[in-house]
């Protein structure tokens, strides 16, 4: 099981109680268009929580879909990874679980919501992201997985009360089946990438799973998928009741706000180009990806030596050392933002100016992530993308997915020139 559910547990002895914060001490101006967490009415270990992890204005599908679930609804949500579809769903979960305390004898082995999710990592993922979520509220997160911990799930079903259950299909269904785990009296059902259980063949598992809760009736349902196919909207249909549907547009369609710029350069020029392009035109908030770690670390390093206030945004920084860093960001503070494509994904910093790609992603689907994180809401944004003799191959996949030809231009040598 994950770290970071027990790492909760151990939190929540150790902070203060919510009686000594309030919500006051969060303050986010009103802002036309934006919903606040402040609007929501969610509890004070909540609001907490949502401040400590720097968040200030719902995302769209947050927005969207927390009017609606924190009523009770059911919801069948069109939603990428990225978008902040975890904290919608979680945040819901744990309001309700909180504003309806259960009256009665917990035990062990019996979860009010249950999270099914198709792989491991994403399993992990939301775990992580509930461990944040009920840091001051004191409830139980547990995972279950396939493929490791076996005795040691086994044994934490048995013995412990869990408030929230994530889960992959195929171990949940074990420990049902055996009795471990009791899913009776699932208050909050939550099915993750709806679409990728259907390509991954777990919806028999999903079925029978969803077969151990209660009714529909009786039960509050959300769904999300990447994709609405018929089949995905089929099993929605079974599976709620009466859902309201949400869809939020794929970031690609934001890119026609983007000008993006192609600068065929040497490996070797790529830095010198970097550092001018950012001294050269002043540029203030900007986004810089490259593929690696170990490569984003040496860039903050030079940019930083170089004179640019430049910070690191990878898997290797701890959460709260990320959200110092986004707050520096966003204040200013931090011109430069170097971050991998994994770390970068669910950023949303109002006011990117630039996103530079200092090497061209291997996977055109980053190359759309990436500069969706400019020229976000209607804004204009620009991206540099360093194309080098080792990358330029990506360009034709790019431009196919994007249904554009990029301009390629090479650059001034002014552009070029050592950094003095
Ligand atoms: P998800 O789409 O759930 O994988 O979330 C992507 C990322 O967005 C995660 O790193 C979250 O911490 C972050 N995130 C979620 N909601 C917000 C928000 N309202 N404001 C800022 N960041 C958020």
């Amino acid at each position: 099981m994950s770290n970071a559910p027990s790492s909760a547990a151990d939190s929540t002895a150790s902070t203060p109680s919510a009686s000594e914060w309030s919500p006051d001490q969060f303050k986010v101006e009103p802002c036309e268009g934006k919903v606040r967490f402040h609007d929501l009415d969610l509890p004070d270990v909540v609001m907490r929580a949502v401040a400590d992890l720097g968040f200030e204005y719902c995302s769209p599908i947050q927005a969207k879909s927390l009017v609606h679930t924190l009523d009770g609804r059911d919801l069948v949500g069109k939603a990428q990874t990225g978008t902040g579809k975890t904290a919608a769903f979680l945040i819901s979960i744990i309001t309700d679980l909180i504003d309806y305390p259960y009256l009665g004898r917990r035990r062990p082995g019996k979860p009010r919501a249950l999270v099914v999710a198709p792989t491991r990592e994403l399993v992990m993922q939301i775990a992580n992201d509930a461990a944040e979520l009920v840091k001051h509220s004191g409830l139980k997160v547990q995972t279950v997985v396939g493929g490791i911990d076996y005795d040691k799930q086994q044994r934490q079903l048995r013995e412990q009360v869990v408030d929230i259950l994530v889960a992959t299909p195929g171990r949940l269904l074990d420990f049902n089946r055996k009795n471990d785990v009791d899913l009776s009296e699932v208050e909050i059902l939550v099915l993750d990438e709806a679409d990728r259980m259907l390509s991954m063949g777990f919806i028999p598992d999903v079925r029978a799973i969803i077969r151990s809760t209660p009714h529909k009736r009786d039960r509050q349902t959300l769904l999300f998928s990447a994709t609405f196919s018929d089949e995905i909207l089929h099993l929605a249909n079974m599976w709620t009741l009466d859902a309201i549907q949400v869809e939020i547009e794929p970031e690609r369609l934001t890119a026609d706000t983007v000008e993006q710029i192609v600068y065929m350069v040497s490996e070797k020029d790529k830095f010198n180009l970097l550092y001018n392009v950012v001294r050269q035109q002043e540029l203030e908030r900007v986004m810089v990806f490259a593929n690696r770690r170990d490569q984003t670390r040496r860039l903050t390093e030079r940019l930083t030596k170089s004179g640019i206030s430049a910070a690191l945004l990878s898997g290797e920084v701890g959460q709260k050392q990320r959200i110092k860093t986004l707050e520096a960001f966003r204040s200013g503070a931090i011109k430069v933002l170097v971050a991998t494509d994994v770390a970068g994904r669910g950023i949303h910093v109002e006011g990117v100016s630039h996103v530079i790609n200092y090497n061209l992603p291997e996977d055109p689907e980053d190359y759309v992530h990436r500069i969706g994180r400019t020229g976000r809401a209607g804004a204009e944004g620009i991206s540099f993308s360093f194309a080098c003799e080792t990358d330029a191959f990506m360009l034709p996949d790019i431009e196919a997915l994007i249904g554009n030809r990029l301009q390629c231009l090479h650059p001034d040598e002014e552009l070029l020139k050592r950094p003095a």
